[in-house]
């Protein structure tokens, strides 16, 4: 926890559970993907932490943004950004909307299949687009499954699809997985990529741009390689299939960039056994999977939790939110150790929540308020 984020929370009086981001770490982490990658432009997913100080302060850095709706190219253009720094990155885009982000000067569209071709060049005619390319996601902690993207063989079919019909070529992209914990991960995808710039060179359409995604970690319990060792790992990959043909390339970092500025300051609401030999405690807390800490679903990131009792004996307990779903459990499948000396109205800090918790975070389940978020 840096010694801001302990300040504020000293001093905070509100109720209820909050996150605090601290922009100085959103700094360093942006520094840290530009020096680690120095001729990528770095488009900051934006459904990552859409809070508008982090917008703004990405903006003064000289970040581009990649967004996933209108209302985030809405977001990002009222925090300063042109709409030359904006790319629509959903492969999955109403028509309308298309043409509204057209109207606001977005020239950038991610394209998976040449029905969503068709919507982008009667809606943004002339614009950039590039196309998604399936990718397996092993290696990462959150994978994106086969939702986004289509095989890499259909790829210059979709590209020269959108060419007859007026738009401009410019690339491929794909995500290796978030928080990917292997920096070779981009090795096989840049392998495909080469293929599909090859197989459009033939067709007469140059390609200009490799979108890398995200997919660079947090780290949460385990240590993760630095974005120096993902630069490196990236660049040895580049050049092994584009040789010293390098392309334009973009990063689109969102849970690397925000997440470790974050901390969830929480309550322990109930502890409890569920008979008297249980050898596990319940500990409830007035957050959980409804209250911004949805990606603990599968228990699939587990995020370090502090108590103000560490260095006691610990015992197993099971973690669970307030509200009166049953799934409102974060970990059981593999319980969590915490002070056996814990107890009720107890404040905890959960760590490295700045990514994909505030948005995650239902309006009323239960009548509990979303997530509270301050950005310091
Ligand atoms: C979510 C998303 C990202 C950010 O992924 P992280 O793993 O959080 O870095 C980047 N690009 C696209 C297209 C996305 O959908």
């Amino acid at each position: 926890m840096t010694d801001r984020i302990r300040e504020f929370l000293r001093n905070r009086r509100e109720d209820g559970p909050c996150v605090v981001v601290d922009l100085d770490v959103v700094r360093a982490n942006y520094a840290a993907f530009a020096r680690a990658l120095p001729d990528t432009r770095v488009f900051y997913a934006v459904k990552a932490n859409p809070a508008k100080e982090v917008l703004r302060a990405l903006v003064e850095l000289g970040s581009c943004f990649d967004t996933a709706s209108v209302a985030e190219i809405e977001m990002a253009l009222a925090a300063g950004a042109t709409a030359d720094r904006i790319s629509y990155g959903n492969t999955i885009k109403k028509e309308r909307d298309i043409a509204r982000a057209f109207a606001l000067g977005v020239r950038l569209f991610a394209v998976d299949a040449v029905e969503e071709v068709e919507k982008v060049a009667r809606a943004a005619p002339g614009a950039k687009i590039f196309c998604r390319i399936l990718c397996d996601g092993a290696g990462a902690e959150w994978p994106l499954s086969r939702k986004f993207g289509c095989v890499p063989e259909m790829a210059a079919d979709v590209l020269e699809h959108g060419h007859r019909l007026g738009l401009w070529a410019y690339g491929v992209s794909f995500h290796v997985g978030s928080q990917q914990k292997n920096v070779d991960a981009w090795d096989s995808a840049l392998a495909s990529a080469s293929q599909i710039f090859q197989e459009c060179a033939l067709r007469g359409l140059p390609l200009s741009l490799v979108n890398l995604g995200g997919g660079f970690p947090t780290k949460y319990l385990q240590d993760v390689p630095a974005a120096e060792a993902y630069g490196q790992a990236i660049f040895r990959a580049l050049s092994r299939h584009f040789g010293n043909h390098l392309p334009e390339t973009i990063i689109e970092p969102g849970r690397g960039m925000v997440g470790a500025a974050g901390m969830i300051e929480a309550e322990v609401v109930l502890i409890s056994k569920k008979s008297e030999d249980d050898p596990v405690r319940w500990v409830y807390l007035d957050i959980g999977k409804f209250g911004g800490l949805a990606e603990t679903m599968d228990e699939a990131i587990r995020y370090p939790i502090r108590t103000p009792r560490d260095g006691d004996a610990v015992e197993p307990c099971v973690l669970a939110g307030p509200t009166c779903d049953s799934a409102d459990v974060m970990y059981e499948k593999e319980p969590v150790l915490l002070p056996v000396s814990l107890a009720i109205g107890d404040k905890v800090l959960i760590e490295a929540t700045g990514a994909y918790t505030t948005t995650y975070s239902a309006v009323a389940f239960n009548g509990f308020d979303p997530l509270r978020s301050y950005v310091i």
